[in-house]
């Protein structure tokens, strides 16, 4: 790879304003948890689909590999340039635009690097719910969703990025363009070439543009924390609020009481509803029916939750505002977690059927006692869908980075023995990148890694994007 002929290139795809080799490109090449630092060759951001995928002919002329990114809010790793200086990395971020909302189809066309949180608005104005919804919203892209196929909060009654989205538009690692823009709710011709590249994580192509499901907004809503006594208490209530709510359950959040204790401790101008609880959670109902239905539903469930002793406590949100602030104290773990003194955690973002977690962490929680006396597990998590954020963080006193970097492995074989004997995944939301890549390899079953080493192979025979992500090589 000649360094300066690929930089003319690029300067001649994108312009020269947009070709950044200088200065502090920390915000492009170190990920949200500060964990990976990667240098690139250059990063390169395109205004257009067409810019793309002159972009990606260049780099692929020039043997040289591409990471695409949206809002660097992904936590695997998968999103930044390696260390070798030889990364294009690729940002979408200024391909922003809301392409289209067709009303009658209920749906939305936009490009990769609008952000969520614009999106929703975009939605909002059009009058419909855009319903994926996360912590990270403000700053990452639908393109970043997509390419992770993110969960978040509302995954229970909508699913998660990859049931939202109806057609894509995607450079090839060829730097052709597909464009699947298509609305439609039934498509059945041949191999569904969307869903491959849902949740692929920029190794398959690059998601440009999308066209998106949009909802109705709901008439009204009802929120609460709930205190349970044990996780089993919390299934309980699941199971409750599913019989009672139907579709109307929206979210079903837990956390448990460390991490609560977290966000009090970083952020003490919060709420702290329930103190005492060794579990809350976090619950929603939403409906299109009339403020009086949907509150008069949920107090009924609360009424039997408490009276069967499931739950030990509620606090109703008496206005919007207040139902804001209690979702902001879930979503604040994350940042608690971030800027805690005690530096990093051990992080897994499990699934496991719903009826095996209460096992699943009375079992973990056991052993890594055992193993680590005085360490705290910083568990929670969107019950709803059987995925928990099982943070490990080590007892007080010891350096954190150290026990991250002697212990991580032989306390991720505690966590995914545990998780793989129950049925679980060892990737709920977050995805592979490169955090996972080896774990990944050693508990996928072989035949589906064969196949997804195939269809790389077939799709994209050089390696040009994100290599060494979710795959090796
Ligand atoms: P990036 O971080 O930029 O990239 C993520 C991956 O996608 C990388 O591999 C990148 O190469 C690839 N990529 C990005 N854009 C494209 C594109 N246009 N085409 C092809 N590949 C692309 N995730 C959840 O699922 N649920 C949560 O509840 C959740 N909560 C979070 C809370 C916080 C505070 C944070 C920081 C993160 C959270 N995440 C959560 C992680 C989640 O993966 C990201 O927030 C989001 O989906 C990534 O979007 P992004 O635009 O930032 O992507
Ligand atoms: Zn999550």
């Amino acid at each position: 790879m000649n360094r300066d002929a690929l930089l003319d290139d690029l300067r001649g795809a994108v312009g020269a304003a947009q070709v950044l080799v200088d200065g502090d490109l920390s915000a492009y090449e170190l990920d949200w948890r500060r964990r990976w630092h990667g240098k690139a060759l250059a990063v390169v951001r395109p205004g257009s689909t067409a810019e793309v995928a002159r972009v990606v002919q260049r780099c692929a002329a020039h043997g040289t590999s591409v990471v695409p990114q949206g809002g660097n809010t992904g936590l695997v790793g998968g999103g930044v340039p390696d260390a070798s200086g030889r990364q294009v990395l690729l940002s979408l971020a200024r391909m922003n635009r809301v392409r289209a909302i067709d009303a009658a189809n209920a749906t939305l066309t936009v490009e990769a690097g609008c952000v969520l949180k614009a999106l929703q608005e975009a939605a909002a104005q059009a009058g419909f719910l855009f319903p994926l919804s996360l912590a990270a919203e403000g700053s990452c892209t639908i393109g970043g969703n997509l390419a992770t196929n993110a969960g978040g909060t509302q995954v229970l009654r909508f699913g998660n990025a990859r049931e939202q989205c109806l057609g894509l538009e995607v450079v090839t690692a060829h730097g052709d363009v597909w464009d699947g823009l298509s609305g439609l709710r039934k498509d059945n011709t041949g191999y569904d070439l969307r869903d491959l590249m849902i949740g692929s994580e920029g190794t398959l192509g690059i998601i440009t543009a999308a066209t998106l499901k949009l909802q109705p907004l709901p008439a009204a809503q009802a929120t609460a924390f709930v205190a349970c006594g044990t996780l089993a208490d919390c299934v309980a209530l699941l199971q409750l609020a599913r019989q009672r709510l139907d579709a109307a359950l929206t979210g079903f959040e837990v956390m448990g009481r460390v991490a609560l204790d977290l966000v009090a401790q970083q952020f003490p101008q919060l709420p702290r509803p329930l103190p005492g609880a060794a579990w809350t959670v976090l619950l929603e109902a939403a409906d299109a029916e009339s403020e009086a239905a949907v509150r008069g539903r949920f107090e009924r469930l609360l009424q039997a939750a408490l009276e069967r002793g499931v739950a030990a406590d509620a606090v109703l949100a008496e206005s919007v505002a207040q139902a804001r602030a209690l979702w902001h104290v879930r979503e604040s773990i994350p940042l608690a977690q971030a800027q805690a003194q005690e530096g990093p955690n051990i992080k897994h973002d499990i699934s496991l059927p719903v009826s095996a977690i209460a096992d699943f962490v009375a079992h973990t929680d056991a052993a890594l006692q055992a193993a680590y006396p005085g360490s705290r597990l910083v568990n929670f998590g969107h019950l709803g869908d059987g995925n928990l954020h099982y943070n490990l963080q080590p007892a007080p006193g010891r350096d954190a980075q150290r026990f991250l970097e002697q212990e991580e492995d032989a306390v991720n074989r505690i966590v995914y023995d545990a998780v793989l004997a129950r049925g679980g995944s060892i990737s709920a939301e977050h995805g592979i990148g490169v955090l996972k890549l080896h774990e990944l390899q050693q508990r996928k079953s072989p035949v589906a890694l064969a196949m997804m080493r195939a269809i790389k192979q077939a799709l994209d025979p050089h390696g040009t994007l994100n290599p060494n992500r979710v795959l090796p090589g």
